[in-house]
């Protein structure tokens, strides 16, 4: 079987419609038909080399499709099933699995960073070359093969192009607050850095029920998408210290909860010092793996919580569909994440907007 993907040649170069081969499927394998996959920062990175990946690679890791196949011992979805696809597939049986820690899977920790599936190889051909898996997903394609566990049913009623953005930023904002955080009722949160992550976590405090959620953001023109989120308070590039400016929204003693979403030493360091004696600082933004981070070590003490979450503390199969249900419900807004919307063949269109700032969410979207 041949089907288009978005193929990564080389770091630099644009993506490159291919007819990729598919192997065989094996038995724990899912196939999907794609639908709708939407453009992830992280993907941005690889293409730019800051985060490394064998090539050549398909990427896309936020996928929503329909089952099209299944392998002999798949058992928890079928031909037909509307699915999320998850970037972090777990195996069980491993040392972390059994520690309810499945995001750490050590099978997926091992094969992923090398382009593969959870069992070491690769489903893809390209002209008789290997081709490489991005994150087991690889949804910038028409379809895909993933592990049991990266397929999670969700219900048919959310359109495939707002499903698929609770497969990364939805899960890992939402997840964030709810899951990792647990935030509760009446809480004073902050968001610094409101990117398609932090406005996640922005939905994440309101349906928690926080009672102050304070953005900062460095684009003014954020400010009608965070209110819309749930943001009570916007603190935007015109506010100079925006240290003070949340100490005197919280009676001077700083957030009960800080979500660092901007990535960056000086977000670090605002998201510390803002976080209160005793509070709970959870670090969702990223940095460059072995840069050094100065902090002021005052700003660590008073008993503070210092937590760095990947996924939003998912378990897919439970998180994926009460996502889905929450849109459906009307309480978890997917709508207003999508800038644009393109077919495979202009994928490049929409991570040239991306880079640019242009956008919350582009979504590769295939016919039916
Ligand atoms: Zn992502
Ligand atoms: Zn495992």
């Amino acid at each position: 079987m041949k089907f288009e993907a978005a193929v990564l040649h080389k770091v630099g170069d644009p993506l490159r419609i291919e007819q990729v081969e598919l192997l065989g499927l094996e038995r724990q394998d899912v196939l999907v038909r794609m639908r709708a996959s939407g453009l992830c920062h992280t993907d941005l990175e690889v293409m730019q080399g800051t985060l490394a990946y064998p090539l050549p690679i398909v990427l896309g890791h936020e996928g929503a499709g329909i089952v099209e196949e299944v392998g002999p011992d798949v058992t928890r979805v079928k031909p037909g099933d509307h699915v999320v696809c998850s970037w972090n597939p777990h195996c069980g049986h491993c040392f972390y699995c059994e520690r309810d820690q499945p995001i750490l899977c050590e099978p997926f920790s091992k094969h992923q960073p090398s382009g593969f599936l959870m069992d070491g190889r690769s489903r893809y051909r390209l002209n008789g070359r290997m081709l490489h898996h991005f994150s087991t997903v690889s949804s910038h394609a028409q379809y895909c093969v993933v592990p049991e566990s990266g397929a999670v049913a969700v219900p048919r009623d959310i359109p495939f192009d707002r499903a698929c953005l609770i497969g990364c930023g939805v899960m890992t904002g939402v997840g964030a607050v709810v899951r990792h955080a647990k935030v509760e009722h009446g809480s004073h949160v902050l968001v610094v850095g409101c990117g398609a992550v932090g406005l996640n976590v922005l939905q994440g405090a309101r349906l928690a029920g926080a009672e102050t959620i304070i953005a900062v953001e460095r684009s003014a023109g954020r400010r009608d998408i965070c209110m819309r989120m749930g943001a009570t308070h916007f603190l935007g590039p015109d506010v100079h210290d925006p240290l003070s400016a949340v100490r005197d929204l919280t009676s001077a003693r700083g957030a009960d909860y800080v979500f660092e979403c901007a990535g960056g030493e000086s977000a670090l360091r605002l998201s510390l010092e803002a976080t209160r004696p005793g509070g709970q600082l959870v670090i969702l933004g990223k940095t460059q793996v072995n840069n050094d981070v100065r902090l002021r070590f005052g700003s660590i003490m008073g008993d503070k919580r210092i937590v760095r979450s990947s996924y939003g503390g998912a378990r897919p199969r439970r998180d994926f569909p009460w996502l889905a249900q929450r849109y459906l419900d009307g309480q978890l807004y997917l709508d207003e994440l999508v800038s644009l919307r393109l077919p495979l063949s202009d994928i490049n269109l929409g991570f040239d907007a991306m880079v640019r700032g242009e956008i919350i969410r582009a979504v590769v979207e295939f016919p039916g």
